[in-house]
């Protein structure tokens, strides 16, 4: 049983849809306050209408750092502290390299690299001054681990992620500050409802565990990384993702026995 992390903030960044808006639900239900941050207020503030009194919305990109400090300054505004960011906000537009423009590259990594960036260096002041925090990266599996053709600058900035993560936990340890990440697998957002039975099954054959990840999966390791208890884990990456980079050839999948 996890130490409550009732009465602390998070700011969930994309938190209104998606991986973002289940880590917001997950850390209201925990207790805490939660600032959901997109580019939509609408959006943001329907998702925390959705968590309840304790949660509000924010629009800010988060490619713009003033952008980035005024979501920080309103966290501490509505809720007097910040102990949790959940760096989440990504995009994922596909284009094969023989397409692929210097500003779709450009357009990735401002938002899901330099994004992540900026988030943390808008929170880090508070973090510093309380020497408490915890940082939760949302990377991927792809770019890290395993790539797919469309997603050559996605995989790249999910990929820069992780470096920068082993670099800004060594530079935050000093403040009690740890920086961690998920690497999701496949996971089932609003975003894949329009892509049919027969792709999602595919996609559900090709991991050992045979079924798409849930956002919540993700929340509950945002949850773990953000608790007291996991203190001492720093730079350290989670790969959830139901098995499926494990498997060395389609037989490997073949040869797993139905039950
Ligand atoms: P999603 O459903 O498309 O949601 C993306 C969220 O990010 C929305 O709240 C969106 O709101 C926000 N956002 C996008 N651009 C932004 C910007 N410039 N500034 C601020 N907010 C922005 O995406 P998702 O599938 O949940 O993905 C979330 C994260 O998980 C991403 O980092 C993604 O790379 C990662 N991931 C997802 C999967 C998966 O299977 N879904 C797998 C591995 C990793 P607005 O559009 O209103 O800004």
């Amino acid at each position: 049983m996890l130490k409550a992390l009732a009465g602390r903030t998070v700011i969930v960044t994309g938190g209104s849809k998606g991986i973002g808006k289940g880590i917001a639900r997950r850390f209201g239900a925990a207790g805490l306050n939660v600032l959901v941050v997109s580019r939509s207020l609408a959006e943001a503030e329907a998702t925390a209408a959705q968590i309840g009194p304790n949660a509000s919305g924010f629009a800010a990109d988060v490619s713009d750092p003033a952008q980035c400090e005024a979501f920080a300054a309103a966290a501490l505004e509505r809720y007097g502290r910040i102990d949790v960011l959940c760096a989440n906000a990504g995009i994922f537009p596909a284009a094969k390299l023989d397409v692929m423009t210097a500003a779709d590259f450009d357009q990735v990594m401002n938002v899901n690299l330099k994004g992540t960036f900026l988030s943390v260096a808008a929170v880090m002041p508070a973090m510093k001054a309380a020497k408490w925090g915890r940082i939760v990266v949302t990377s991927s599996i792809t770019g890290p681990i395993t790539g797919y053709p469309g997603w050559a600058h996605y995989g790249a900035s999910k990929a820069g992620q992780l470096g920068f993560v082993r670099t800004a936990c060594i530079e935050l340890a000093p403040w009690g500050i740890t920086v961690n990440a998920v690497m999701p697998g496949n996971i089932k957002t609003e975003g894949l409802d329009g892509l049919g039975a027969d792709y999602l099954a595919k996609m559900e054959g090709s991991i050992p565990l045979k079924r798409l990840g849930s956002v919540d999966d993700i929340a509950n390791a945002a949850l773990f990384f953000a608790s007291e208890e996991a203190g001492y884990i720093t730079g350290q990456t989670l790969v959830i993702d139901g098995g499926q980079v494990l498997p060395e050839s389609l037989m490997a999948l073949e040869e797993m026995a139905t039950v």
